[in-house]
């Protein structure tokens, strides 16, 4: 297939990864341009003073989308890139003092719901029936397919899905879909906040979104041993064994197109010829600085709304606090307040919930003797007029210290060292979207259509992979971006 076909690929973050394995396990001859000097984009790792961090993902989910990448590359995850289950999941820390321990065994769950709220323990299983029923309905549409190719979507096993509207919730939001199904409150708290792990406001949301729930108690939530970074180091060192010429540094100025069809990239001032590009950059920011397109198109990308962001915190701590886990969630004591400051005000929150992900607890070499890794993040607006980033950073350390000192953690005087990232660093590094961290938010039920597909419409030969194109923001869905631009492009060559 190689023949003629000259393959670009603009990025290198997972998205850009994954389509090159994919091509290139093909015979494609693929070249891959990132700009920054290390591959990954937001999934990456700073160190400082003898600290390593994760400064992306910290969770990984969907195990068998990796290994289905890596069984495609001619690999094994369990022998490159062993998984560690964690457990508890997650532990979360309500305003009320009352500690919850999240387990991914059902068993240990429905004990621990009936702990905090009996009459939930029931609700809790239904409540999981009824996540699974979503995954299982819509997973193979609006994960699996790419829903843009009508060709693709007509077939009759997933026209069960569109026959099965009222089993995918789409008319309740995230928040009234969950409520439906809890008496205590912290529950509700606990499951609305899910709707953030794709960058949306569960008040606005469609309750498809509760699908998210299921993926992790369902499938598990994992680390990968030595760091989230060694799934990078892993596709690096498979894309390379395939073929993939990998160039970092180097920053596209503009992809290429005779009106109707990709002629190649401008790269460093130079043109470089290209029979397809598959575009791992956003979405957005490709079709206002990258693409010379119609106004028209330009403006119908830049209405889409982008996800929340957020602010982190790396903190090197000169102490070791044996009640926190690998996760734990502070949650606010308002989080409807919460929300609003942020999908709504477009502020950072007066009362944030706080999510502290520390890894020296499975890798010890992560921190140095007696010490820990923290990564603080707190949910924060996409770029907006009239926000103060400095002042938001200051504000925001304090609130984080305040509530971590009403659960007793002491630790505004254990930090040894910092580097904060704020939304504008997240534009600034990979090019996000108004510094999005999720690509687009689901916010409004024809999210999953209006998300640009994996193919361009406008352009022939332009392929779109990651966050910010369909099926979404999160390591596994970007892996299947990847997958789907590669198919979509290999599809193209077959009926060419
Ligand atoms: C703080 C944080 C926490 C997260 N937590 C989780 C989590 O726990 N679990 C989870 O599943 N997901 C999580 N995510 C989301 C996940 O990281 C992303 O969805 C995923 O990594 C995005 O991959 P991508 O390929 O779409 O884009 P990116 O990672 O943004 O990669 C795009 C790449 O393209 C490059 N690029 C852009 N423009 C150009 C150009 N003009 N020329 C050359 N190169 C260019 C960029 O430098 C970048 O390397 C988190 C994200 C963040 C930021």
């Amino acid at each position: 297939m190689s023949g003629l076909n000259n393959i670009i690929i603009v990025g290198g973050g997972l998205g850009g990864l994954s389509s090159a394995i994919h091509l290139a396990r093909h015979g494609l001859s693929v070249t891959l341009l990132e700009q920054n000097e290390t591959l990954g984009g937001k999934m990456n790792e700073h160190r400082m003073n003898g600290y390593r961090f994760d400064t992306g993902p910290s969770l990984m989910t969907m195990p068998f989308v990796l290994d289905d990448l890596l069984t495609a590359a001619g690999s094994d995850r369990g022998i490159d890139l062993p998984l560690i289950p964690l457990e508890p999941m997650c532990r979360y820390f309500f305003p009320d003092g009352v500690v919850f321990d999240a387990s991914s065994q059902m068993e240990e769950m429905i004990a621990a719901v009936t702990r905090l709220s009996p009459v939930d323990a029931t609700g809790f299983q239904r409540f999981m029936d009824y996540s699974r029923r979503i995954y299982d309905l819509t997973a193979p549409v609006f994960l699996f397919t790419p829903i843009h190719e009508w060709r693709r979507i007509l077939r009759w096993r997933h026209l069960r899905t569109l026959f099965s509207l009222p089993a995918i919730d789409p008319f309740r939001t995230v928040h009234q879909g969950v409520a439906r199904f809890f008496h205590d409150q912290r529950m509700v708290q606990l499951f609305d906040r899910y709707a953030t792990y794709n960058g949306s406001n569960p008040s606005q949301a469609p309750a498809t979104l509760n699908i998210i729930p299921y993926v992790e108690y369902g499938f598990g939530g994992f680390y990968i041993t030595g760091g989230m970074y060694r799934m990078v180091d892993a596709l690096t060192g498979l894309a390379k064994r395939l073929g993939v010429t990998i160039e970092t540094g180097v920053k596209v100025e503009k992809i290429l197109h005779d009106g109707g069809k990709i002629t190649g990239v401008r790269a460093d001032g130079e043109n470089r010829p290209a029979t397809h590009v598959v575009c791992n950059a956003d979405v957005v920011t490709a079709h206002t600085d990258l693409l010379d397109v119609e106004k028209s198109l330009e403006r119908r990308m830049t209405k889409l709304e982008p996800s929340l962001s957020g602010v982190i915190f790396l903190w090197g701590i000169k102490n070791t606090y044996p009640e926190l886990r690998h996760h734990n969630i502070f949650f606010c004591s308002d989080y409807t307040g919460e929300f609003k400051e942020i999908f709504i005000d477009k502020q950072v929150p007066s009362d944030p919930t706080v999510y502290i992900a520390i890894t020296s607890r499975a890798d010890a070499s992560d921190a140095p003797p007696g010490c820990e890794n923290w990564f603080v993040l707190v949910n924060a607006p996409y770029l907006a007029p009239n926000q103060d980033w400095p002042t938001a950073v200051q504000m925001l350390r304090t609130s984080v210290f305040r509530i971590l000192l009403q659960h007793g953690f002491d630790v505004a005087s254990r930090v040894a060292c910092e580097r904060v990232l704020t939304p504008l660093d997240f534009q600034t590094l990979y090019g996000s979207n108004r510094g999005s961290i999720y690509g687009i938010s689901s916010n409004s039920r024809s999210t999953a259509f209006r998300r640009p597909g994996n193919r361009s419409r406008n352009i022939r030969g332009l392929y779109f992979a990651g966050g910010s194109s369909h099926p979404g923001g999160g390591v596994p869905l970007v892996l299947l971006s990847g997958k789907m631009a590669a198919e979509l492009l290999l599809d193209s060559l077959v009926h060419h």
